[in-house]
């Protein structure tokens, strides 16, 4: 396979970058300082893109790339790709679901803990010497508190799995009400908001999410609640959520994912009632290597012509 031209769209691994090197003729888009020239010349090769949460395939690149058979994606979420365009060309694509689920959930109850119980900031009152001073302000409870999940799929579900253990009634919203659980469904996003006092978002992105934490669900959901994003920055509307925290319209947030990465929103930095992660939801040694073996092993199988082992398209 060592003729095989793969374009790994930006960094994302090194593990997965060396292996895709030692199997494929790997080309680094990132290091390419002439994109167009490097496309006229080497398109006629490239029979595979890799991307990632952060830079996919878009229709752009997909028209420039007339050997282009396969996209395998080092994530679950499917935002940066053109699908119905690869669906047009019959270019297959996969994903990296399932591996990444339990540490994506993990975080999300990490989120609402350290939201809560103010975590960071009780770090910096020790690091900064101020237990000295007196004891760190009360903070609120976890413990049974109301979880509203938006989606709940494979993400969503282990997330309310692990806010059950720690007694927190579980509702969510989706498209459709889910046969196979006893969770309170709510065909609204509004009335979910309305009836939780943590909101969580786990859907997948695509036109009909964007923004779907817009400010009626931030006011439903109102001074004491609480907003935990692990899906995509775009599914919150960035300016929304600053005035209202700002403002005290809302309690608190936890933020994996922001509108325009790498960049966070300055106005964040000051606040306590924040808690923002730099996009690390399956951000273990353990899970990014998972993934790169099933964006690995998507690859082989789909060039030695055998079923895709996590096939979308
Ligand atoms: P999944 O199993 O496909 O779940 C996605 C859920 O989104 C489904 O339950 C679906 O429910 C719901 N959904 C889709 N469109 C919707 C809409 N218009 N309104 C309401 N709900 C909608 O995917 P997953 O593996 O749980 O991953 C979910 C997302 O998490 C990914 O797409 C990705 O963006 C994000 N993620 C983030 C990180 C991170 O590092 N922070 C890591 C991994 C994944 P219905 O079909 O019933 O509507």
């Amino acid at each position: 396979m060592e003729s095989i031209g793969v374009l790994m769209i930006c960094p994302m691994n090194s593990y997965l970058e060396q292996e895709l090197d030692k199997r494929f003729k790997l080309f680094r888009y990132w290091n390419i300082p002439q994109t167009q020239q490097f496309l006229k010349e080497n398109s006629n090769s490239i029979r595979a893109v890799v991307g990632n949460s952060m830079a996919g395939a878009d229709a752009q690149l997909i028209e420039s790339l007339p050997k282009l058979e396969i996209v395998s994606s080092f994530s679950v979420g499917l935002d940066k790709i053109d699908l119905n365009k690869c669906k047009e060309k019959g270019i297959r694509v996969t994903n990296t679901p399932d591996v990444l689920t339990e540490d994506v959930a993990d975080l999300a109850i990490g989120l609402m803990l350290a939201v809560l119980r103010r975590l960071c900031e009780c770090d910096r009152y020790v690091r900064k010497g101020l237990w000295k001073t007196g004891d760190f302000k009360l903070t609120t409870k976890f413990t049974g508190k109301s979880v509203g999940i938006i989606g709940l799929g494979r993400i969503g579900t282990a997330i309310a799995k692990r806010a059950e253990a720690f007694d927190c009634p579980i509702s969510y919203y989706s498209r459709s009400e889910k046969a196979d659980t006893n969770y309170k469904y709510y065909p609204s996003v509004i009335d979910l908001a309305s009836n939780c006092q943590i909101l969580v978002v786990a859907c997948s992105l695509t036109p009909e999410t964007r923004h779907i934490i817009n400010r009626e669900v931030i006011d439903a959901l109102g001074p004491k609640g609480v907003l935990i994003n692990i899906g995509r920055g775009p599914h919150v509307d960035e300016a929304e959520l600053l005035s209202a925290l700002v403002e005290g319209r809302l309690g608190g947030a936890g933020l994996d994912v922001f509108e325009n990465e790498p960049e966070a929103p300055e106005e964040l930095f000051g606040l306590d009632n924040v808690v923002l992660l730099p996009h690390v939801g399956s951000g273990t040694i353990e899970t990014r290597t998972a993934m790169a073996d099933l964006v690995l092993g998507n690859l082989e199988a789909h060039f030695l012509n055998k079923p895709l082992l996590t096939p979308v398209v």
